[in-house]
């Protein structure tokens, strides 16, 4: 051991030492894709704790987080009362395979802040809440074809991969092998933002379609917004021509309000997917909608749909506490954060002359590297991705933690606070230098 000061790190920084042993176990060092840096270059950082607004990594340097679990962690690492309503709901048993009463309060908070939403089920991951209500609006309806938008991500459900954002774009897959023909024919794949596919599709095929599933506002392609009238023009189009509405709310879900993104749209989807914030970061997810529609699901009706886990008692106390806390005052911050983040993303990119858009689905924020906003997914692979690696990077060295990803939306906590923002404040010229130097050629290996 040396006694020098400046000698306190490993040669191989340990983030580094363990991506190597994870890769020799794990497919690519990683459970998720998008957390493989694969687009990025680098190895990614192996997370030790979390606290407030700020990650750990295993070699002990600290990050303001801007990626918050890719959502969920709203109101900040470690939230005492989440990590006490945990612990206590651990003491008292991890699962039963049976019903309790949290499962019911949990239920009752969702369907309370979401009008639309009359019935829930709780399930794992966001994955099978979208799995599941396509079933569901398949069996309701007794169609098969299902609509979906190029660039929105709906977890990996075979039928639903097609052209899908998140880390499919970031990998550059058009869909996944592994999904037969089969399974992916009867998803017809439309440009977001265009009422025009979407009726013509409807004009084709009349009495086919079973549903048209969209991300309330869309986030796995950058924070996309839905055109003023789109959200509601699907509205139309799927109640006259009998398919559902699936809004899937997995990732605006109690983030962009209390309501989700239908608190600040109002537009009513007939089923509703959440995930994210309403676990409060442990694994539960859920979907729901009108009575009418959810009372198809078994035992009350064909529809099967089951899960060993599903209303597993930790995780439903994760989430209960964690929206009991996300009182006005977390949306109002979580608002304030997302605009103060946009405003220093402008101004550095704006001073280092690198042409961009900042633009927000509600307190989901984006940095696209175009000329003017992007609205589909087209416009979205079009933009200076190329530019996005040397940025991150930038930030990463200099403490902040952005998804590695230039498909992803950034995620603000109630938690960032005057010390977070000085750091962002004082790593951005840096890192707007670097996107400006960026080459299509030189992106970081
Ligand atoms: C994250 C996400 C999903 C998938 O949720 P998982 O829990 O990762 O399976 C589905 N839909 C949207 C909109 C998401 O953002």
């Amino acid at each position: 051991m040396s006694s020098s000061p400046r000698v306190t790190r490993a040669a191989v920084p340990v983030s580094a030492q363990l991506f190597d042993r994870a890769s020799s176990v794990i497919p690519g060092g990683v459970n998720s894709p998008v957390r493989a840096f694969a687009s990025v270059g680098g190895t990614p950082r192996f997370i030790a704790s979390a606290a407030g607004c700020t990650l750990t990594d295993a070699d002990g340097n600290d990050y303001v987080d801007l990626v918050c679990s890719w959502g969920p962690m709203i109101l900040g690492h470690a939230h005492p009362a989440v990590v006490e309503a945990v612990r206590t709901a651990a003491g008292g048993g991890l699962s039963f395979g049976a019903p309790t009463e949290a499962e019911i309060e949990l239920a009752e908070a969702i369907a309370a802040r979401v009008d639309p939403v009359q019935r829930v089920r709780l399930v794992n991951s966001g994955t099978e809440a979208t799995m599941s209500a396509v079933r569901l609006a398949r069996g309701y309806t007794g169609r098969a074809k299902i609509v979906k938008f190029a660039g929105c991500y709906h977890g990996h459900v075979d039928a639903l991969l097609a052209d899908a954002g998140s880390g499919v774009a970031t990998l550059g897959l058009p869909t996944s092998p592994g999904v037969t023909g089969a399974q992916a024919a009867d998803t017809l794949v439309l440009p977001y933002n265009d009422l025009e596919a979407v009726a013509a599709a409807f004009a084709a095929y009349p009495d086919e379609i079973a549903c048209v599933i969209t991300e309330a506002a869309a986030g796995n392609m950058g924070a996309v917004a839905p055109l003023p009238g789109f959200n509601e023009g699907l509205r139309k189009l799927t109640a006259d021509n009998g398919a559902l509405l699936i809004m899937d709310e997995v990732m605006t879900g109690f983030r962009v309000s209390a309501a989700g993104w239908y608190g600040r749209e109002g537009v009513a989807g007939d089923l509703y997917t959440f995930g994210k914030v309403m676990s409060g970061g442990l694994p539960a997810a859920a979907f729901g909608g009108r009575a009418e529609i959810m009372n198809h699901l078994a035992p009350l009706g064909p529809v099967y749909q089951a899960g060993t886990l599903s209303g597993n008692p930790v995780a439903v106390a994760a989430g209960l506490a964690t929206l009991r806390a996300a009182d006005a005052e977390v949306y109002a911050a979580l608002d304030r954060n997302a605009e103060r983040l946009g405003g220093l993303l402008t101004e550095a990119l704006t001073a280092a002359g690198v042409e961009h858009h900042v633009q927000f689905a509600g307190n989901m924020v984006s940095v696209f590297f175009a000329d003017r906003p992007v609205t589909d997914y087209a416009a979205a692979k079009a933009s200076q991705t190329w530019r996005f690696p040397a940025f991150f990077h930038a930030l990463l060295d200099a403490g902040v933690y952005a998804p590695p990803s230039a498909y992803e939306a950034w995620f603000v906590s109630a938690a960032l606070d005057e010390n977070a923002f000085d750091r962002i404040a004082a790593a951005l010229p840096a890192a707007a230098s670097a996107a400006a130097a960026a080459t299509p050629e030189g992106s970081r290996a």
